[in-house]
């Protein structure tokens, strides 16, 4: 399968991510840390879109490192998050080999205050979906027709209309997982 290096991540977080996984990234960014809930979601993703084990460790201690580090410690970074992140890749515990969650799975999980995981059409204020998708540069006209299908509850259809405006293309087959809307994504902009 096709693998993303650390440098690209950067480039292809603003052009090619959905806004659930945007969002985590930007936040991560920004606080240099994210619950658990987030973790998970940002981290299967990534797994998904080829972001290798040794690279995906890197990347956490890397964003973490500036303020995080310095309250858990190194120690603990290895011994917590590091865990869950070998976890994620079946390296730990049962081993399971975890798979990146579906646009379902998504939408249907219940973040709390704090929390930066979930669907941004599904748990967002109105008002903050506007500012993301302007932020994403849909335009008006465009946010209008996605927050009428937010409104109606058709997450999926509101990502996907989402997805044709920024890549300014048809995208029948509509979105299911924030993987294939990555996929999708690069098969566009390569
Ligand atoms: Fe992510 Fe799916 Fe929601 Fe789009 S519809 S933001 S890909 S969970």
């Amino acid at each position: 399968s096709a693998e993303i290096s650390l440098k690209d991540i950067n480039g292809q977080a603003s052009s090619s991510f959905p806004l659930c996984m945007r969002h985590l990234f930007d936040k991560l960014r920004e606080t240099h840390h994210l619950k658990h809930g987030g973790r998970m979601q940002l981290g299967l993703f990534l797994k998904g879109v080829g972001l290798r084990l040794e690279d995906a460790l890197l990347f956490w201690k890397s964003e973490f490192s500036q303020k995080v580090l310095q309250i858990v410690g190194a120690e603990r970074f290895d011994k917590e998050y590091a865990y869950s992140i070998r976890h994620n890749y079946g390296k730990e515990g049962k081993r399971t080999d975890y798979t990146p969650y579906s646009c379902q799975k998504v939408i249907s999980s219940t973040p709390s205050t704090g929390d930066h995981h979930g669907c941004p059409y599904r748990h967002f204020s109105e008002e903050n979906l506007r500012a993301a998708l302007t932020k994403m540069g849909v335009c008006g006209r465009s946010v209008d027709g996605i927050l009428d299908k937010v409104r109606n509850k058709h997450y999926q259809i509101a990502c996907t209309l989402t997805f044709e405006a920024i890549h300014d293309a048809p995208y029948d087959s509509g979105i299911n997982h924030p993987n294939q809307y990555f996929d999708a994504s690069r098969k566009i902009l390569q």
